[in-house]
């Protein structure tokens, strides 16, 4: 039996719990992606018609010349993400909506029957496939349907925007898609233009170089550029969710037609949830979000200009999904009905006025918390814990 120098015995090896048993250990990846294997995600996956799309719906959208328009978005059920069955992103729950026995003809099917709702998408000028991954991704869809995709936007004269993560985005798979599509969207989930949220925060499984790179590959090809930016990663605080999320749009304004801000919103099942739960996490703060917005207006509109205007840089949305909900960005609950609207107002006037006179007792609280935080190292931040009862609260829901 092995001792210590003092002559005692050592305890036995199973009893060294917090060194390990010397068996292999846990894989991260296996508690995290637990939820997707869970009887109830089972069974929810199993639940859903593979021919029948996920969702469609329109919504009113702006081309890329700056004409509105109504935009049709065609969720599909999908085998979900590559990156999701070797690893995942921390706050992803596309899990819930796919199911792995999609075969090419289900999504054959799926897109027939969104035509088929829209009329051929008649009063809609443009189309939004996405496909809970990445519609390039020969792994996820078979190629024959993202022929079948291209083409049919293309011959429909329909502005298209798929999803795709970096990797899929060469040189030799855009001359493909351009061979059949010359001029589509491809809206990119970076999520952050920093390597140490991405990999620690985000768990994305590329860097910004590989941004870098798609990025450069896209512009070659002619083809129109959306970035995604996730505001408030998990394990990060208000005010480096805010100051973080700031020099993130700025750096990548220039090389994207348009960026989406998505404040974090917490999905069942995921990393995030779990933290959310554990009250160490909050959704961030709708006053956060307007002032990212304040702060970045200048660096998008350099001449002061609306939406639309020639100076523009890039054009920035923030929609904040499940705005006012606990689970999505939130104030105090009084205020959150007007501040989300006063967002999604922006997002299409590019106007700072939409924010004129908004304020509420909560607004306070939220300085006071992100002063704070900029004073003291607090890496999981220091709000208070969720609103609402305290008996929903212990009971996690
Ligand atoms: S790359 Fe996108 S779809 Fe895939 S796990 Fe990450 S967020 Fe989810
Ligand atoms: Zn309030």
């Amino acid at each position: 039996m092995p001792t210590e120098a003092c002559g005692e015995p050592m305890p036995a090896p199973t009893t060294l719990s917090l060194l390990g048993t010397g068996k292999k250990g846990l894989r991260i990846h296996d508690l995290v992606k637990a939820p997707a294997n869970t009887p109830w995600a089972k069974e929810k996956q199993q639940s859903w018609d593979a021919s029948e799309p996920a969702t469609v719906y329109t919504t009113p959208e702006v081309l890329a010349d700056g004409t509105p328009c109504e935009a049709v978005t065609v969720i599909l059920r999908t085998k979900g993400c590559h990156w999701w069955w070797s690893s995942g992103c921390t706050f992803c729950g596309y899990f819930n909506d796919t199911r792995d026995d999609v075969t090419g003809d289900d999504l054959h099917a799926q897109w027939e029957a969104a035509k088929t709702r829209f009329d051929r998408f008649a009063n809609q000028a443009m189309v939004k496939v996405y496909t809970s991954g990445s519609l390039l991704e020969d792994r996820e869809i078979p190629v024959a349907f993202q022929e079948t995709v291209l083409r049919d936007c293309h011959e429909l004269g329909k502005e298209l925007v798929v999803e795709s993560r970096c990797e899929q985005l060469t040189e030799e798979k855009l001359a493909w898609a351009t061979s059949l599509n010359p001029s589509f969207t491809v809206a990119i989930g970076l999520e952050a233009y920093d390597d140490e949220v991405l990999r620690f925060h985000v768990n994305k499984g590329f860097s910004t170089a590989s941004w870098d790179r798609a990025v450069s590959n896209l512009e070659r090809f002619g083809l129109r550029i959306k970035t995604y930016l996730m505001f408030k990663p998990p394990f990060m605080n208000e005010a480096d969710a805010l100051d973080h999320c700031v020099t993130w749009v700025k750096a990548v304004a220039e090389r994207s037609d348009e960026i989406s801000v998505n404040p974090m919103n917490i999905q069942r099942g995921t990393v995030i949830d779990r933290l959310h739960r554990h009250d160490e996490y909050r959704p961030p703060w709708l006053w956060s979000l307007m002032e990212m917005i304040k702060q970045t207006h200048a660096f998008i509109h350099p001449n002061g200009g609306v939406n639309g205007g020639e100076d523009q840089v890039s054009r920035l949305i923030v929609h904040p999904t499940a705005g006012g909900k606990i689970r999505g960005s939130h104030n105090c609950g009084s205020c959150d009905g007007e501040v989300v609207a006063a967002i999604e107002r922006y997002a299409v006037s590019g106007d700072l006025m939409e924010f004129h006179g908004l304020d509420c007792s909560c607004r306070a609280v939220w300085e006071n918390e992100v002063f704070l935080e900029r004073q003291l190292p607090l890496p999981l931040g220091l709000s208070k814990p969720r609103r609402g009862r305290v008996v929903d609260r212990l009971r996690s829901p």
